[in-house]
């Protein structure tokens, strides 16, 4: 039988399998799996050369439990209807499933993003800006986007740019979109959160003495060899947290080829390499490998794919080696390949799960906008200050001088990146403990994934019983 790749079916599945495991009323299922409203549009744009293309768009908002709704904006030939639907589904259970008061959304603009200039990314991007907010699909209090695939902070400040100059004055809002640079009302932190955020659930992963011995690991990251699809904003931020962590890096895949070094390869030379050269192909002291996703079956503890969805398949499942998969893009793994992998005892670390980071980042970018004050503002030189006093109190305890000298690292107050960072590790510890919790009430032959989906229907069920629609 040939797998036929539906993207929003395989989410479907997904939510079916773990709605088995709950108690809610069959019609409260229905409203939570199904997407509320989809916005289709189509725009004219001039290309440089004076000719005019018609781009297709889309806006997706899956559940309006929570509002806003909250998801990033792709730019991607492979974006549809069903594609938008698809994530924007993953997006309402991600931000339950960590605790984000948003419902789901997805953009998407049907693009190969490398064919047109900067000049006509910005006239594209804004356009779509404009139809979103002619029809009340972007605001800071009914959707909120973010970068995703083949996006990011440029992108966003021609959003929030285009906004502002459409909102008349509107109080809050730098609050319509989020991943927007620093300057512009972004937050520190926010590039890079989504592989940070991958990072510490691998990290929490990597910490549980019994699953790693089931798995014939050590436990902590240190020394696991690690292979990551896809080198952009995810992939990269990634494989650089997970390479400090002590992880070895064996092999990377971009779309132009893959490298293999089973003794490892270092992260920023592969990336100055390929900026050199333009590929990743052909490292010093690594393997050439004839296609890009014969990464994906490289010899190794980790896998890592941050590229697109449909990647693990049941075409190569039985050949993926490694034993744990973190799911860094959306939708990577299908249904069908997702049982191979669990049949043969590989520990998948879902995507609503491992991909939380940036919409938590974003959820605190957000929360930094409507509040109007960096994070750390208020508070900073008071905590060193009293960090001072009792450093200084013990000094005197111990009959030592007071000292004149810099504060202490570990005395200085909370800045925002410091702040950012804490909040995120908070989150994604806490989200997987609640997963770890789930699974072993349900039974610990129920893998991560059902597991993490039956928390997030319920949290998503229960604020719709919370409303009084549903009894
Ligand atoms: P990106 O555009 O920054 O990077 C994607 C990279 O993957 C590109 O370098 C591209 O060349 C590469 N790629 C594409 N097809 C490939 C293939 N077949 N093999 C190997 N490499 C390939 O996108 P991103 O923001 O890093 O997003 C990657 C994934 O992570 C997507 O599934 C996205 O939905 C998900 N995600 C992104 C964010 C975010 O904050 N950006 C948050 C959550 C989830």
């Amino acid at each position: 039988m040939t797998e036929q790749f539906d993207f929003r079916a395989q989410v479907n599945r997904s939510f079916d399998r773990a709605a088995a495991f709950t108690r809610h009323h069959p019609t409260l299922l229905a409203q939570v799996r199904e997407c509320n409203s989809v916005y289709y549009m189509s725009f004219p744009i001039k290309r440089d050369d004076g000719t005019i293309e018609v781009i297709e768009a889309w806006r997706a908002e899956h559940s309006h439990h929570r509002l806003p709704t909250k998801g990033g904006i792709r730019f991607s030939m492979t974006v549809n209807r069903d594609e938008v639907a698809a994530l924007a589904a993953l997006m309402t259970f991600k931000c339950a499933l960590v605790d984000v008061p948003f419902g789901g959304a997805k953009g998407g603009v049907r693009i190969a993003r490398h064919k047109y200039s900067e000049g006509e990314l910005e006239r594209i991007t804004r356009r779509y800006t404009f139809e979103l907010k002619r029809k009340n699909f972007i605001g800071p209090g009914c959707d909120v986007p973010a970068p995703d695939y083949g996006t990011g902070p440029r992108e966003m400040s021609w959003i929030v740019d285009t906004y502002l100059s459409l909102s008349g004055g509107e109080l809050n809002a730098l609050a319509c979109v989020t991943g927007k640079p620093v300057t512009q009302g972004g937050i520190r932190g926010r590039l890079e959160a989504t592989g940070r955020g991958v990072c510490y659930g691998i990290r929490e992963c990597c910490s549980i003495a019994e699953d790693m011995k089931r798995l014939k690991l050590s436990t902590g990251v240190e020394g696991k060899r690690l292979v990551v699809q896809g080198l952009g904003n995810v992939g990269y931020h990634a494989a650089k947290f997970l390479e400090e962590e002590g992880a070895v890096l064996v092999g990377i895949a971009e779309y132009e080829g893959a490298v293999s070094a089973p003794n490892g390869l270092k992260l920023e030379e592969l990336v100055a390499h390929r900026k050199e050269t333009g590929t990743i192909l052909d490292f010093p002291g690594a393997t050439n490998l004839p296609n890009s996703s014969d990464a994906l079956e490289l010899d190794c503890d980790i896998l890592i794919p941050a590229a697109l969805e449909n990647q693990i398949t049941t075409k190569n499942a039985s050949a993926i080696k490694a034993k744990i998969v973190g799911e860094a893009a959306n939708g990577p793994t299908t249904e069908d390949a997702d049982a191979i992998l669990r049949q043969r005892g590989v520990l998948i670390l879902p995507d609503i799960y491992l991909n939380a980071g940036g919409v938590t980042v974003s959820y605190f970018e957000w929360l930094k906008n409507l509040s109007h004050v960096r994070f750390g503002r208020l508070q900073k030189r008071y905590e060193e200050r009293a960090h001072k006093g009792l450093l200084d109190a013990l000094a005197k305890l111990h009959g030592d001088q007071p000292s004149d000298h810099e504060t202490p690292e570990f005395a200085r107050g909370a800045d925002e990146i410091d702040l950012v960072n804490s909040g995120l590790e908070e989150t994604m510890a806490v989200a997987y403990r609640e997963i770890v919790d789930r699974k072993t009430r349900l039974g610990n032959d129920i893998d991560m994934r059902t597991a993490a989906m039956v928390n997030a229907i319920d949290k998503v069920a229960v604020t719709y019983e919370e409303l009084g629609i549903f009894p």
